[in-house]
């Protein structure tokens, strides 16, 4: 393998010069500020917010740094995980001209991104039992592939992807190889995260939206060589994490205890509604879940898809979906929320009249 940054890169942002705001010259809190044209009265919301916030979360990414055994250079923090996605594209991708692969059944937001960056996109289904299929996926490469996205635990399907076959590409391909680990607080196994060094074309992202509860905050993490992260600060929106966030964030790492209490819930309930769910005869099949969801199997998905929104619950139809045909992604949520969904998914099989 030969992963060359600067040949990955767009000419034109490997010489880009970055926007230069007002907070990045002087880097005090204390002074007369008279640099960005705020307004020194304060704000017209209850709160402290005329300031403009910093651009590049030091206080957030110091305690990051800390949890996650990183340098601080190493993270890059996003509007959401959503945003380092999109940046990715932006940096890597030719519109027009390069390509990405995906890996189909998987998280949308990739192709929606690739499509919005004009990117084409190849791709390269999941196994039956959804796992990767390395050597299918290192054939598709082309001298225009610039990414790789994997998803694990893998949505909509729930599941790990094997290590081996990860690692597999990331020796074998030259481009960017994006390790997505939205829901790895839930899973039985740790993050890529310690195999940076390794890898200087491993790109791991994750976030608070999902097992710490922050989702409205739209905040994500994305981890990789300093080199990468730095790619991705030069061409982010100056100010793309508000003041409001970085406050609230900061509170929640100051207690990163909490997520562990949060996450024993929802295994706990997870672990209740896979157990009743594999006792109903009419689900077909529940999918092994390495994440806080379960793919559920059974006949006429659509249908009970409709009958839960009659009924307010709101579920995710993923039946029209690429070996997800007849499947149902069902969130765990509290046991309250579980016994709602339990008792309304019953009842639709006893109606007379469908
Ligand atoms: C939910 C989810 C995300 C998180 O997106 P945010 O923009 O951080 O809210 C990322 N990847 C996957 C696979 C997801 O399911």
């Amino acid at each position: 393998m030969s992963f060359e940054l600067q040949k990955m890169l767009r000419p034109h942002i490997a010489g880009l010069k970055p926007y230069s705001s007002a907070r990045d010259e002087y880097a005090g809190t204390e002074g007369v500020f008279l640099d960005a044209n705020e307004n020194p009265f304060g704000s017209t919301a209850p709160g402290s917010f005329n300031r403009y916030p910093d651009p590049y979360q030091n206080e957030i990414k110091e305690k990051l740094a800390e949890i996650k055994s990183v340098n601080q250079n190493q993270i890059f923090l996003g509007n959401g995980s959503d945003e380092a996605i999109d940046l990715l594209l932006r940096a890597f991708c030719n519109p027009g001209k390069d390509n990405i692969i995906i890996l189909p059944p998987t998280y949308g937001m990739y192709e929606v991104s690739a499509a919005i960056n004009d990117v084409a996109i190849k791709r390269v289904e999941l196994s039956e039992d959804f796992q990767l299929k390395p050597k299918q996926i290192l054939a598709m490469v082309d001298n225009y592939t610039k990414v790789i996205f994997i998803c694990s635990p893998n949505n909509p399907t729930g599941n790990l992807m094997d290590k081996n076959s990860i690692v597999q590409i990331l020796e074998n391909f030259d481009g960017i190889v994006v390790v997505d680990e939205a829901y790895i607080d839930f899973a039985p196994e740790v993050s890529m995260i310690s195999e940076l060094g390794k890898y200087p074309n491993l790109v791991i992202i994750q976030t608070f939206s999902k097992a710490w509860g922050l989702a409205s905050l739209r905040i994500g993490m994305a981890f990789s060589s300093a080199e990468i992260i730095a790619i991705l600060n030069l061409i982010k929106p100056p100010y793309n994490i508000s003041g409001l966030t970085q406050e609230k964030v900061l509170k929640a790492l100051s207690q990163p205890n909490a997520v562990h209490g949060m996450v024993g819930k929802i295994m706990e309930g997870k672990k209740d509604l896979v157990k009743k769910l594999e006792g109903m005869a009419e689900v077909s099949k529940v999918y092994p879940s390495d994440a806080n969801f379960v793919l559920i199997k059974v006949k006429e998905a659509r249908e009970i898809y409709h009958y839960l929104i009659e009924e307010k619950i709101i579920i995710r139809d993923r039946s029209k979906v690429a070996l997800c045909e007849d499947c149902l992604r069902i969130s765990v949520g509290t046991p309250e929320e579980n016994e709602v969904f339990l008792n309304a998914f019953g009842a639709y099989f006893k109606q007379t009249v469908k």
